[in-house]
């Protein structure tokens, strides 16, 4: 068996991260590192399975407890990797993959320097303005918020190891696949 490696997958809210993680992780056979936030559930979120989902003072207190790995504020609310959905799976040889903002990226890659940091992007910025108007879950006050927050974002893609621009939800699958087996392939 190979050695399970850590996958950080980053970039802008709405590029499609979230889809092509959920299918790659089923389609190797990774489990879930389940986040928590204090942001609301969106309609058909479940606690537990897409987030935790916590109040800001149960949050802040999974904090003082050194719970977390990384956390930031990303939108307006906390989000933050717990170290119990990471560490006992990386020692079992398990591949790991978190979806989370730049800065949490930076705080993980910090802590494990061989982490793997990938860069996730529309081809332009009115695909990604297009994607976050078409899920119609947002209001438009949270859209804009988040077409300005991914500027910044953007930025951060010269400090990740690879990007991968969603063309296709095929073609991105694929080469977050290939990353992933090409790096177990250099570990064995
Ligand atoms: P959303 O609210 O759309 O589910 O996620 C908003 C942003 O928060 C996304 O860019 C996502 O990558 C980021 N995010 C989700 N979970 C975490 C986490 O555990 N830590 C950090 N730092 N960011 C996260």
């Amino acid at each position: 068996m190979s050695k399970g490696q850590l996958f950080i997958v980053s970039g802008p809210s709405g590029a499609g991260k979230s889809t092509i993680c959920r299918l790659v992780r089923k389609m190797l056979g990774i489990n879930l590192a389940t986040s928590a936030t204090t942001r609301t559930p969106r309609t058909g979120e479940e606690h537990g399975r897409d987030y935790y989902f916590l109040t800001k003072e149960d949050f802040l207190n999974k904090i003082d407890q050194g719970e977390f790995l990384e956390f930031a504020t990303v939108h307006g609310n906390y989000y933050g990797t717990l170290k119990s959905e990471v560490e006992a799976r990386l020692s079992k040889g398990e591949n790991v993959i978190l979806e989370i903002d730049v800065q949490g990226g930076l705080q993980v890659k910090a802590v494990y320097p061989e982490a793997n940091l990938i860069f996730f992007k529309t081809p332009t910025k009115e695909d990604l303005e297009n994607r976050l108007r078409g899920r119609k879950t947002d209001s438009e006050e949270t859209i804009q918020l988040r077409l300005k927050n991914s500027l910044k974002e953007l930025e951060f893609e010269k400090d990740y190891d690879t990007t991968i621009i969603n063309y296709t939800v095929e073609r991105s699958c694929e080469e977050l696949i290939n990353i992933i087996k090409n790096k177990n392939q250099e570990e064995k």
